[in-house]
C-alpha cells in the first residue's frame, strides 16, 4: 500500500500532502531486527493481518549508552529482502546518516524514518536529506526528543526541499524530566498544531515508544485514532520480554492482533468505559505533572526562606505576590481558565508556602520575625 499523498508547495514552502486513505496505515515490527529467525517470526505473525501495511525494524539502534545493543547494522537488511520476498510485506528501517541512506536505497528498502534523536540534529538532517535527493523513498520523520515544533516542522521541510515526494510525521512522545507513568509524554497539540500548519500532513502516531510498557499502549493507539491519526507504528516481537531493546514496550504478535480487532473491529459493547479509562489515565499521568511540580515549587520555597532569614525580611513579600498571581492570571486565561479559579488555586499554593517559611524562619532566634501561619 502506498502512502499516497498530494503535495502542496503554495508559497514555496512545502508540506506533504495528506493521504486521503480511508483505513489507517499499519506500521508493525521490532523494535530491533536481531537474528533471521526474529525478524521472520514476527513478519510471519504481522503478514497474517492483512491491516499491517509496513513490517519495521531498525537495524541500526540509536540508543543511549555505547554497552547497549547498537543494531546489526547492515547485514540486517537482507533480512527485511527476504521478509519482504516471503511475506509480501513492504519493509521500513530508521536512518542516520547519509552513509544509512545510501545502504538502505541499495537494498531496496520500501520506506524509511528518521529517529527523535536524530531529528534534533538539522546539520544531519539536511546531510540525509541531500542523500535522499533524488530518489522516490517515502521518508517518515519522527519528533524531536524536545517539545519543539518549529525543529520537527524544519526537519520535514528539508525533506520536502530535497525533493522527497512522500513525506510524513511520526508522533512518538517527548522527553520529558519529571516524573510520569509514560516513558516520554504526548503532549498531543504539539502533533495536532502541526498538522493544522501542514494541512494533509500523513501523521501517524507511535504509542510503544510513547507509553514505554505495553498496558499503555491500547489506550494511546485509541487516543490517535479519536485524533483522526494517518495511522500508528507498533512495536512487535515475538518474545516481547527477551527483546534485545525495549522489552518493556513491545506486544506480542497475538496482542497486537487484538489491539488492531479493538481499534478497527466491531465496536465493542463498553466503548464508553474504555473511552473513560483512557481518558482517566491520561488525568492521572497530569496528577501526576502536578504533584511533581508543587514539590519542586515548595522546595524552592523552602531554599527562598533560607535567603529572606539571612536578609531578614518577612516570609510575605506583598509586591511579589501580587506579582506572581497576576503573572498566573494572565497565563491561566491565555488557556482559557477561569482567572478567579487560577486565583483560588494560588491562594491555597501561596499559603501553604508561607507556612513552610514561616517554620523556616522561626527556626532562627529571636531576631526573626514571627509570622501567623494560615490554616488552610
Ligand atoms: C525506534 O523506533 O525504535 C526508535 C529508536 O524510536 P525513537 O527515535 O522514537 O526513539
Ligand atoms: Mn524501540
Amino acid at each position: 500500500m502506498e502512502i499516497s499523498q498530494q503535495q502542496n508547495e503554495s508559497a514555496g514552502q512545502s508540506a506533504s500532502g495528506r493521504s486521503n486513505r480511508k483505513t489507517p496505515l499499519i506500521i508493525a515490527g521490532p523494535c530491533s531486527a536481531e537474528t533471521p529467525e526474529q525478524v521472520m517470526q514476527a513478519a510471519s505473525a504481522l503478514a497474517l493481518d492483512h491491516r499491517v501495511d509496513y513490517f519495521r525494524a531498525g537495524v541500526w539502534k540509536p540508543r543511549t549508552t555505547p554497552d547497549s545493543f547498537q543494531g546489526i547494522g547492515t547485514p540486517a537488511l537482507q533480512w527485511l529482502q527476504e521478509v519482504r520476498e516471503k511475506t509480501g510485506l513492504k519493509v521500513t528501517t530508521e536512518v542516520g546518516s547519509p552513509k544509512h541512506v545510501e545502504e538502505a536505497l541499495k537494498a531496496g528498502i520500501d520506506m524509511l524514518w528518521i529517529g527523535a534523536r536524530t531529528v534534533s540534529n538539522p546539520f544531519v538532517i539536511q546531510e540525509i536529506a541531500d542523500a535522499l535527493r533524488g530518489s522516490d523513498v517515502p521518508v517518515l520523520v519522527k519528533n524531536p526528543l524536545s517539545p519543539d515544533i518549529d525543529l520537527w516542522e524544519g526537519a520535514i521541510n528539508r525533506m520536502v526541499r530535497a525533493g522527497i515526494k512522500e513525506v510524513g510525521a511520526i508522533h512518538r512522545g517527548f522527553f520529558w524530566w519529571g516524573k510520569s507513568i509514560m516513558r516520554n509524554q504526548p503532549f498531543w497539540h504539539i502533533p495536532l498544531e502541526l498538522r493544522r500548519r501542514m494541512p494533509g500532513l500523513l501523521l501517524i502516531n507511535d504509542p510503544s515508544h510513547i507509553a514505554g510498557k505495553r498496558d499503555l499502549i491500547s489506550q494511546l493507539a485509541h487516543r490517535a485514532m479519536e485524533h483522526d491519526f494517518s495511522g500508528l507504528m507498533v512495536e512487535v516481537h515475538p518474545e516481547p520480554d527477551n527483546a534485545w531493546s525495549d522489552a518493556a514496550q513491545q506486544l506480542t504478535p497475538r496482542n497486537f492482533l487484538s489491539l488492531m480487532d479493538e481499534l478497527f473491529g466491531i465496536a465493542p459493547e463498553s466503548s464508553h468505559t474504555t473511552l473513560l479509562n483512557e481518558l482517566r489515565a491520561e488525568v492521572d499521568s497530569m496528577d501526576e505533572m502536578l504533584v511533581w511540580a508543587l514539590s519542586v515549587r515548595m522546595e524552592l520555597a523552602g531554599k527562598i526562606a533560607e535567603v529572606k532569614k539571612e536578609a531578614g525580611l518577612n516570609s510575605l513579600q506583598t509586591g511579589r505576590w501580587q506579582e506572581v498571581l497576576e503573572n498566573v492570571k494572565t497565563l491561566g486565561a491565555r488557556s482559557g481558565m477561569d482567572p478567579v479559579f487560577v486565583e483560588k488555586v494560588y491562594n491555597y499554593i501561596h499559603r501553604q508556602s508561607l507556612n513552610l517559611q514561616n517554620g523556616v524562619l522561626k527556626s532562627n532566634d529571636a531576631q526573626t520575625k514571627k509570622e501567623p501561619n494560615f490554616v488552610l
